[in-house]
């Protein structure tokens, strides 16, 4: 806890790159251990086992119709001048039926997955006869083996069903379901404990003085953390009081994976988080070549070495500072591929400008159509503006040495409501 403050780059020393930023923080992270899950909670989580199957699907051969099971050649001849009658010896129902046999010259009642009986090799459906209960009329024949599901013809027993790293979704949760799959290994969401700092913030409710205003960004990044598959713990908003900060920090460290925090890592006279974190020593604070975004701090905290990520604190900052840095992170610690977001290209619809040295992330509206992708940028580049970041849909990401794009030129954009 002696060590002295780190505060990187030196006064002079370049910016680092947002790559190598990037680098830095996965390279120091590595993926949660995975642990049997209920299956429900691994959806969006990708499979950390390769799932064989304990058993065939269709499990035994069955109907696929609602009808009347018959041995095909009772029933070549019949039409709809010339049916054919069969006495009715029984019935097979989904759930309620037994290993029957089915005499030749007779037929038995069937609906849609009961097993076939021995013998039968064609369902003729219900719509080709009478319905008959004692006898029936069938007007017309089934080819051989018609309306019949056979066993392991959708999957044999010991068939490799996904594949490790699959992500789990919907149909996957139908397989693994289907095949009586209860669990799964998976690794667990990232639990991210999320801090606000600054004497300024309020929570909603909260009366707000002449200076005060409310707490956009635990909320922002709360659901930044839910949308990106993880569990996020939303801390009240904190003073700039070092101890308090501090205590509040080690408070939260036993239900955290990875904490975030915004505000307090700037050059100001309050910044909190940089105060206290500097002097632990397992945390770097750097600049990183990018607009918005540039004070950014990474490291480690507590007796877990819990990874931390320090935001910086005006609202577009910090929700760029997510997208490039802390999905990346959660990505990493569920083994979610790939771990950056990644990049799309679309035809600027105005003129953009950039400071040179620095990553631009411009706000922009993306829109995709048969002709190909179109961006528009949205708001302006203050990253205090609000309304601008909630109507966009992408950012538009210039290269450090890019200084202006022309409408009608290719840009890269990170396409933020994208799955990937
Ligand atoms: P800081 O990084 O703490 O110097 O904050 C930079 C700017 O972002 C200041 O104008 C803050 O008032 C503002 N800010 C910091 N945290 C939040 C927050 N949680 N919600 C909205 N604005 C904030
Ligand atoms: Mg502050």
């Amino acid at each position: 806890m002696s060590a002295e403050p780190r505060d990187v780059p030196a006064a002079g020393t370049a910016p680092r790159s947002v790559d190598e930023h990037v680098t830095r923080i996965l390279d120091s992270i590595t993926a949660l251990p995975p642990y049997e899950q209920p299956l429900l909670e691994t959806v969006g989580l990708p499979l950390c086992e390769v799932v064989r199957s304990p058993l065939a699907l269709p499990r035994f051969e069955n109907s696929a119709m609602d009808g009347y099971a018959v041995r095909r050649a009772d029933v070549a001849t019949a039409s709809q001048s010339e049916p054919v009658h069969l006495p009715v010896v029984g019935e097979s129902a989904a759930g309620q039926s037994a290993p029957y046999g089915l005499p030749p010259g007779t037929t038995m009642r069937i609906m849609t997955g009961a097993p076939m009986p021995s013998g039968a090799d064609s369902v003729v459906p219900v719509e080709w006869t009478d319905g008959g209960t004692g006898s029936v009329r069938i007007s017309r024949a089934p080819d051989p083996g018609q309306h019949v599901r056979h066993a392991g013809e959708d999957v044999a027993e010991g068939d490799l069903l996904l594949e490790e790293g699959t992500l789990i979704g919907p149909r996957e949760v139908g397989l693994l379901a289907g095949v009586g799959r209860s669990q799964v290994l998976a690794r667990p969401r990232p639990r991210v404990v999320i801090m606000s700092t600054g004497n300024e913030l309020r929570g909603p409710g909260e009366q707000l003085g002449f200076d005060s205003i409310y707490d956009a960004n635990s909320y922002l990044l709360a659901a930044a953390v839910r949308a990106a598959g993880a569990i996020p713990y939303r801390v009240g908003v904190v003073g700039d009081d070092p101890q308090v900060f501090a205590d509040a920090l080690s408070d939260q460290l036993v239900r955290a994976d990875v904490v975030v925090t915004s505000g307090g890592v700037s050059k100001g006279a309050y910044d909190v988080v940089k105060d206290v974190l500097s002097r632990l020593g397992t945390v770097e604070f750097c600049e990183v070549a990018m607009q918005p975004g540039k004070p950014q701090g990474f490291g480690r905290v507590g007796e877990d070495q819990t990874p931390i990520l320090t935001l910086p604190g005006n609202p577009v900052s910090t929700y760029v500072s997510f997208e490039v840095f802390v999905v990346p992170a959660l990505r990493r610690l569920t083994g979610r591929v790939p771990y950056r977001r990644p990049l799309t290209p679309a035809t600027l619809t105005a003129d953009v400008s950039s400071i040179p040295g620095r990553a631009q992330y411009l706000r922009g509206r993306f829109e995709e159509d048969g002709d190909g992708a179109t961006v528009t940028p949205v708001g302006g580049a203050g990253s205090h503006l609000l309304y601008g970041l909630a109507h966009s849909n992408a950012l538009v990401v210039l290269g450090e040495d890019v200084t202006a794009v022309a409408a009608g030129e290719t840009v890269s954009v990170l396409a933020l409501d994208r799955d990937f």
